[in-house]
Parts: C-alpha cells; structure tokens; sequence
C-alpha cells in the first residue's frame, strides 16, 4: 500500500533503506532536524547539516522514487544552549526558500528545562514570522506527560497558532487525548524494540479514531525499522480494518497536514499510483 512516512532521519540510513520504503509503497517522506547523538560544537555544523537535507537527501531518495521533504531547527536537546540556539535560529532563515523546506522541527523539550522551553518558543515564533508548518517532538519515558503538557500548554496560550498547522509527535497512549482535545495533529512513532509498537498504535486507533492522526517510523541512527508502517499495516490487516481506514492512516491524512504547505505537491505519477 501507498504511504507517507512523516518523520524519518534519513541523514542516519543508507541508500538501501531508501530503496527498502521504495519496495514497500513509500512515495514520500519528511525528514526533521534532530540529535546527532552528540552535541555539535559550532553553529557551523548545522549549515552544512541544513545544506545536507535541502540537497544532497532530496536527490539521494529521488533515485528511488520517493519525494523528500524536510523540517529545520535546532533540535530540543541542543535547545538547551541558549547561545548555540540564538546562532542556528539566525542561520535558518537563508534555506527556508529552498524547495523541499516544509516547516520548523522537529522543535520541543527534552528534560522540559526553563532554557529549552526558550528555545521552543522562539522556534514557535520563527515559524508563525514566516507562515510554516510546525513538528514537534515531545519528550520520551518519564519526561513524556509534562513534557507533552508544557508544549501543548505554550501552544494554546499564542493566540497566533493555528492548532492545525502544528503536529505534536511521539504520542502515547497518556498523551494522545490532550493532544488530539486541543485542535493539534498527533503522531505515533512506530519503533522495533522499544516506545509505541505497531500493536499499541492500533490500539490507541481502536480507543481514538484516525482524525489528524499519522503513524511514521521514525527511523535514525539508534535501533528502528524504516519500513515500520508496513508493518503496521499489516497489524492493522491482521485485526480486521479495512484498507480504506488504513489508507487514510498512511497516506491521505499525512497528505492533508502535509498539503498546507505550498511546497508538499506529489508528482503525478505517486499522486495517481493505485497501489
Ligand atoms: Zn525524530
């Protein structure tokens, strides 16, 4: 089947993964800014890891068919270094024009700090400025509930957001209800060992419906399964659901947040693909 996979770090995957989504149905993907798994020293970094996802990555999944969009910012756990923040928020703005740039992210908290929530606002501030899409990363284990509550809090106080421009990812079953109440899109990060597997995905399905709703696989450097939604299609199939709810959960409602940007457009041959 057909899908979109929302947030995947190809920067960490090798040309056979892209070509895995390709085998699978993936005829899109977007790729937010994250963790490199250390802290960068220089601002300078992040021009060229900018530089990396409006060029060489676009052209490197375009060998396999899938269109790759992408996401900037400085991610939640640098967001602690104020300075560091002040020097990558200046530096964003000279690839925002670039053609595969959709919007801010994947922006957030991390140990929900009074410095990163700074940092996330001014996030939040550079997207409204410049009329973009917004993905957030909420935080992970026992971070996750207040974390999730301080971001969707911040959001509904700007009178400026639009809580339908805004994806708030990594959802659990403790957090998806006060994402999905106040407006936002939501997502569920499907992952091989550990956080939301295909199985619990379902189940939060089954419990809230499939509005504003998007699964993705999150793929990066640590253990994760690119052709994760596959997978979880094929749970999805195994419980009964339809191909039509499960399409909608893959492909179409992924376009729908996806095509508020002037820039998301699928080429006619994924957009009129049957598969
Ligand atoms: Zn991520």
């Amino acid at each position: 089947m057909k899908y979109i996979d929302l947030h995947a770090h190809m920067v960490s995957r090798t040309t056979d993964d892209y070509e895995q989504m390709a085998l699978t149905g993936c005829v899109a993907l977007t790729e937010p800014a994250f963790w490199a798994g250390f802290d960068r020293l220089s601002p300078v970094v992040f021009a060229d890891y900018f530089n990396r996802l409006t060029s060489f990555e676009p052209a490197r999944a375009a060998q396999y068919g899938i269109q790759h969009y992408c996401w900037l910012c400085l991610n939640p756990k640098e967001g602690e270094d104020r300075e560091l923040a002040r020097h990558v928020l200046e530096l964003i703005p000279q690839f925002l024009d670039r053609p595969n740039v959709l919007g801010i992210g994947e922006i957030g908290v991390n140990r929900v700090t009074r410095n990163e929530i700074a940092t996330f606002i001014d996030h939040v501030d550079l997207a409204l400025r410049y009329n973009l899409l917004i993905h957030i990363h909420t935080p992970h284990l026992e971070d996750k509930y207040k974390g999730t509550q301080v971001i969707v809090d911040t959001l509904v106080d700007n009178r400026r957001i639009e809580p339908g421009r805004v994806m708030v990812d990594h959802a659990e079953e403790h957090t998806i209800g006060m994402i999905l109440d106040r407006g936002f899109w939501t997502g569920l990060t499907l992952y091989p060992q550990t956080k939301t597997s295909a199985a619990r995905a379902v189940d939060m399905i089954e419990m809230y419906g499939s509005e504003r709703l998007c699964v993705a696989s999150a793929c990066d450097w640590g253990p994760s399964l690119p052709t994760a939604i596959p997978h979880f299609v094929l749970e999805m199939r195994r419980r009964g659901h339809s191909d039509r709810l499960i399409r909608k959960v893959v492909y179409e409602n992924p376009m729908a947040f996806l095509s508020q940007s002037p820039k998301f457009r699928l080429t006619r041959e994924s957009a009129e693909s049957t598969w």
